[in-house]
């Protein structure tokens, strides 16, 4: 085989995270040849830094509030610790199971995997320390990192998720700046794990992408479980003293941490790879692809977290998927990006898709809501969790928007995205039996509301 031959693929990948392998995945399945090149550790920030990590510390911190309060339930335990070297033995136990897992995937596939840093020589070329990778088509998945503040600087106490997963101990005080979906998420387990806990919120409330009402209920929970929070209000600066950060904020407030975990949101990785130089459009350091995945330059696509939209993991796994059936003649039809579902972890879990109502009274004009309280769920009842699953319908119409809040309940977004998708009407699902005692069953009675026969809803 000549040497421009084994350096030649249909595909080419920069980038081996969630995102960049599921697109290696499905093209190696569609009879495609791939190099998937990657510079760290092969699954990306949802494996190693993101998703899995995080979830295993929401479900530590699970334990200890069970351990806490098992009195509630004639149970007697007591809470005594968290031994971090015991959670993170935990968490990288799981990380390293399906990093194995996902290594024997990648090798067993007729997919080269390629390691080290690449970047965009010319349109059609990836290079990697001195290997150049000519690809008929270039897939760029370079994924996402965590942004600070201009001014503030991630060192010593002051910590980014990537640090914050890796504590070796419970700081007593934290201060989390951002109350978006990872500030709230690492929020609940510092409050778990016995830490004081503080978040700083410039927008008006608590995950404000999601609807008004929920933004209120966790706030409300938050509240009850004593994380304190401030919103609309700037963050001023930070100092370090030995190990105890002083945070100001613009109304003159200070307030004293050991540890300031800044979650201000994620930056593209999309500078000094060549993209420009390619003549890729870049907005904002993102990159900028149509509803196919497609950049400005014939043959190069973008998935993922560079994408502007939603960074979540099984957008890119979506993302990733459609670019290989596309190179690979299936022509798949769009992702609705209002149709991916999303979870926020923390305790009581958000889980959501579609329209708020916000938005669904701007696009559809006239619109009707119904809110299910968990209170009339028998297994929400049981797990003594409160919250409650918002629906939103066009008038007469399909339902554009199902939000939920509670224990558990982001279990039930595989339903709700099902009802969103595939535009069900109301007495669609109404018609549909729902298992008894189960928090899905709430979703069931949300429907039977809205299409006008309630069972076992007050008010
Ligand atoms: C704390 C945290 C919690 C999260 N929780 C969730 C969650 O619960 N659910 C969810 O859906 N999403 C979650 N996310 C988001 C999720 O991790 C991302 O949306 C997802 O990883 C994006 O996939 P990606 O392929 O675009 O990028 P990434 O996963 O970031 O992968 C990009 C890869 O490209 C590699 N790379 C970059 N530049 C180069 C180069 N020049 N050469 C070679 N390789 C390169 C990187 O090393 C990396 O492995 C979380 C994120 C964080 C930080």
């Amino acid at each position: 085989m000549s040497a421009t031959a084994e350096n030649t693929f249909d595909i080419v990948i920069l980038g081996g995270g969630s995102g960049g392998y599921a697109c290696a995945l499905r093209a190696a399945e569609l009879g495609l040849s791939v190099a998937l090149v990657e510079k760290g550790k092969l699954g990306g920030t949802c494996l190693h830094m993101g998703c899995i990590p995080t979830k295993a510390l929401l479900h530590a911190a699970e334990v200890a509030d069970s351990a806490r309060e098992g009195g509630q339930f004639g149970v007697k335990t007591t809470f005594e610790s968290v031994d971090m070297s015991g959670v993170n033995a935990y968490k990288d136990g799981v990380v390293a199971r399906l990093y194995k897992g996902l290594q024997g995937l990648v090798k067993s596939k007729n997919i080269e995997f390629v390691e080290g840093e690449g970047h965009l020589l010319a349109k059609n070329v990836v290079e990697v320390a001195g290997r150049q990778l000519v690809g008929k088509n270039v897939v760029l998945a370079t994924g996402s990192y965590a942004k600070s503040l201009p001014g503030l600087d991630i060192a010593g106490k002051i910590m980014t998720s990537d640090q914050a997963l890796f504590l070796d101990h419970v700081p007593p005080r934290v201060v989390v700046l951002g109350g978006g979906v990872i500030g709230v998420e690492f929020a609940s387990v510092f409050k778990s794990f016995g830490s004081e806990v503080t978040i700083i919120e410039a927008l008006p409330r608590l995950v404000a992408a999601e609807d008004e009402a929920i933004s209120k209920q966790l706030e409300r929970s938050f509240r009850k479980r004593k994380i304190n929070f401030q919103t609309g209000v700037k963050f001023a600066g930070a100092t370090q003293s030995g190990d105890v950060v002083q945070v100001s904020l613009e109304s003159g407030e200070n307030i004293e941490a050991d540890l300031l975990l800044v979650a201000v949101g994620r930056g593209p990785v999309t500078a000094g790879l060549g993209y420009e130089e390619a003549g890729v459009t870049i907005d904002r350091g993102f990159v900028l692809a149509n509803e196919r995945c497609q950049t400005n330059v014939e043959g190069i696509f973008a998935v993922g977290d560079i994408v502007p939209g939603l960074q979540l993991a099984h957008r890119g796994f979506a993302q990733g998927i459609f670019v290989a059936e596309q190179i690979g003649g299936l022509n798949p039809p769009v992702i609705d990006e209002m149709g991916i579902p999303r979870v926020t972890y923390c305790e009581p879990e958000i889980a959501s898709v579609g329209y708020t109502e916000a938005q669904a009274r701007e696009k559809f004009g006239e619109i009707e809501t119904y809110d299910y309280n968990l209170g009339g769920n028998g297994k929400s009842q049981i797990l003594a969790t409160q919250g409650f699953i918002k629906l939103v319908r066009q008038k007469d119409g399909p339902v554009v928007g199902v939000h939920m809040i509670g224990a558990r309940i982001g279990e039930q977004v595989g339903e709700a995205q099902l009802i969103y998708n595939w535009e069900a009407l109301p007495s669609d699902v109404a018609q549909l039996i729902h298992a008894h005692p189960t928090q899905n069953e709430a979703l069931g009675e949300a429907h039977l509301a809205l299409a006008g026969k309630p069972l076992h809803a007050h008010g």
